[in-house]
């Protein structure tokens, strides 16, 4: 068998060369790569018999578990597109993916039926059970269907989690899953390797791009997937201690929380060997604590669900604490390119902050019956990603913010990862975020939301004093609201919106 270039292929190569070895963990159950191969088989076959094909949508809610990766590679051996839902959704937002999908079949695990109950129209899909799947497979063989899918036969249909407004199902094709590894491949570089015997943690839930792409890397590599049902601080510090876990992939959030954990800092994390994260700004100060604490070596990666996930990679090696590259979300993978481009879709020099483009093989097919949002976002080949940012000389990108997020005061842009990453650095600071609100005079005016560390009380006036000397004076803080959470979505994405709302109920805001 040669090597997977598609889903399709994945389990059959490795159940053909290492039957035995455990690809996924998930609580106390293991399923060996031929277990996973057969099971996927017999499922596509089921899929198959209930009539579903090529292109046909099966979607998936549920928490994570072994079920959602055998239906992923039940769905790439037919042809048939997964859609995962978000369990973390409400009736009505379940209700818009399945019926905007076209969804024919839908794996239900039981904690959600009532979701699916609740929807304010019933949908014209079959209903088969997470914990019925083996029973409704029972019949059908275990072989291999063989079916011979093209790089570019769409396998997922993503729902970026609507930060920005109704969710839009994003088409990737195989190749979204194999580009990247492809691409360090091509050049020897590891500054993301998949090792043999690794055992890969995967903290972001598979809905997300983040985490589909992380546990299909490694599956793709032949490691060992650990899975959680869902994402908790406190099992993910304890699995990698019990299973000598090797990787992980996490949000700059989940580190924050595993930091907190009692005892980790006394913890030994020895077999661990390298920390993938992504998908929101870090602030330096967490990077540096969690580069201390984990001990290992650490690579960032960023991207959108749109660009297959990463397309952009901050390497070990630039994570030298203190040094200039902290800040930076790294540079494309080889064969991949970035841009920075003005209002009018100029390029503009490096040092110069404007919209982020992307140009990667692993990109979306387009957006799921929007072609007029797809010709939005997806112009020759690039992905415009909404994000500001700008390339220095040496073609290092640096994330600011989503352009929706940048509050303008009296005409200047003010980025709330800059404001929020300076007073991360005070010690009574757990964590901060900056929103725009509206100002008279100004416009807008910088609000802060404040999480204090734990056991301190610091006031308005003391965190003004430490901005004072850091910032200027345009981008202080009018004013600072303790809180004891932020709201975030499950792929540790700060809901700002949220934040914000209440203060532009009486004022259109100039953007979303
Ligand atoms: P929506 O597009 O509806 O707002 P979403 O925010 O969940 O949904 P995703 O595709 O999951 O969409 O997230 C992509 C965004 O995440 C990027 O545009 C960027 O703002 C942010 N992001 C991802 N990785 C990083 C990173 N390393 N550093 C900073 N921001 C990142």
């Amino acid at each position: 068998h040669p090597e997977p270039t598609t889903l399709a292929h994945t389990t059959r190569f490795h159940a053909a060369r290492q039957p035995d070895a455990p690809a996924l963990i998930c609580e106390n159950r293991t399923l060996t790569y031929g277990d996973l191969h057969r099971a996927s088989n017999r499922l596509a076959h089921a899929l198959r018999a209930a009539g579903l094909g090529e292109g046909d949508r099966v979607a998936y809610l549920g928490k994570e578990s072994e079920h959602y990766y055998e239906a992923l590679f039940a769905c790439a051996k037919t042809g048939t597109v997964l859609v995962p839902v978000n369990w973390r959704l409400t009736a009505t937002e379940v209700s818009h993916i399945l019926r905007d999908s076209g969804t024919r079949l839908l794996f239900l695990e039981e904690e959600f039926a009532t979701i699916v109950q609740n929807m304010p129209t019933a949908a014209p899909h079959t209903v088969v059970p997470v914990g019925a799947i083996a029973a409704w497979c029972a019949e059908h063989p275990d072989g291999d269907p063989e079916f011979e899918a093209d790089p570019d036969t769409p396998v997922a249909q993503l729902y970026t989690s609507g930060t920005t407004g109704l969710p839009k199902g994003v088409v990737l094709a195989h190749r979204s899953f194999f580009a990247i590894r492809d691409a360090l491949a091509s050049e020897g570089l590891d500054w993301i390797d998949w090792r043999a015997g690794d055992i890969a943690l995967v903290g972001i839930p598979g809905f997300h791009v983040g985490g589909l792409w992380w546990a299909t890397q490694n599956l793709n590599a032949g490691t060992t997937v650990v899975v959680m049902r869902a994402f908790a601080a406190r099992q993910a510090v304890d699995l990698i201690r019990d299973l000598g876990v090797t990787t992980a992939c996490v949000v700059p959030a989940m580190l924050r929380m595993m930091l907190t954990e009692p005892g980790v800092g006394a913890q030994d994390f020895t077999t661990l060997r390298k920390t993938v994260y992504g998908g929101s700004p870090i602030s330096e100060a967490l990077l540096e604590e969690s580069i201390a604490v984990l001990d290992c070596e650490f690579a960032q990666i960023y991207g959108l669900t749109e660009t297959g996930n990463t397309a952009v990679c901050l390497p070990p090696a630039a994570h030298v604490p203190g040094g200039a590259l902290m800040q930076a979300a790294g540079r494309p993978y080889p064969g991949v390119r970035a841009k920075v481009i003005d209002d009018q879709g100029r390029a503009l020099p490096p040092g110069t902050v404007g919209e982020v483009c992307l140009h990667t093989p692993a990109r979306m097919v387009a957006y799921w019956g929007l072609p007029d949002k797809t010709a939005q976002t997806l112009v020759d080949g690039w992905i415009h990603t909404g994000d500001a940012g700008y390339l220095d000389e040496d073609g290092h990108l640096f994330i600011h913010d989503r352009i929706k997020d940048v509050i303008l005061v009296a005409g200047e842009n003010v980025y709330p990862a800059e404001i929020e990453n300076v007073l991360e650095h005070h010690p009574a600071v757990r964590e901060a975020v900056v929103v725009g609100i509206p100002d008279e005079r100004w416009g807008e005016k910088v609000h802060a939301f404040v999480v204090p560390a734990p056991g301190t009380r610091p006031s308005p006036r003391d965190l003004h004093t430490f901005l004072v000397p850091r910032l200027a004076a345009f981008k202080l803080p009018a004013a600072y609201e303790f809180t004891d959470h932020v709201p975030r979505n499950p792929s540790g994405k700060i809901l700002r919106r949220e934040l914000r709302d209440r203060f532009w109920a009486d004022t259109a805001r100039k953007v979303n």
